[in-house]
């Protein structure tokens, strides 16, 4: 893996490309990433990804509740689908927060 020194982009392969397709940056603006900083950022795409694929679920759970609400059979039907969105939406908050801790620290790449 090589990192643009200009703008941070991360490129997996043998060489740095000819340009950096973010910035535009030449390829002596690159550096080999270590081994295991490697390592560090192939973990960290797979938690940030597990996140984003949780939050896609939780997107089908606010469907769901959203119908739910709309239907509204009897009134302990809402309690559950009310339940329902507002644990969901608190899920999303607190991704969208973990996530942004993992590009403060510099995890994602
Ligand atoms: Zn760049």
């Amino acid at each position: 893996m090589w990192r643009c020194l200009v703008c941070g982009y991360v490129h997996d392969g043998e060489n740095a490309p000819k340009n950096c397709p973010k910035c535009g940056s030449p390829q002596d603006k690159f550096e080999k990433i270590a081994k295991e900083d490697e390592d560090k950022i192939l973990r960290s795409r797979f938690s940030n990804d597990l996140h984003m694929q949780l939050s896609a679920q939780l997107d089908v759970v606010l469907d769901i509740a959203e119908a739910g609400i709309e239907d509204d059979l009897d009134p302990g039907c809402v309690v559950v689908f009310k339940k329902a969105k507002e644990e969901a939406l608190i899920i999303k908050q607190m991704i969208k927060a973990e996530i942004g801790t993992h590009i403060s620290k510099g995890k994602w790449s």
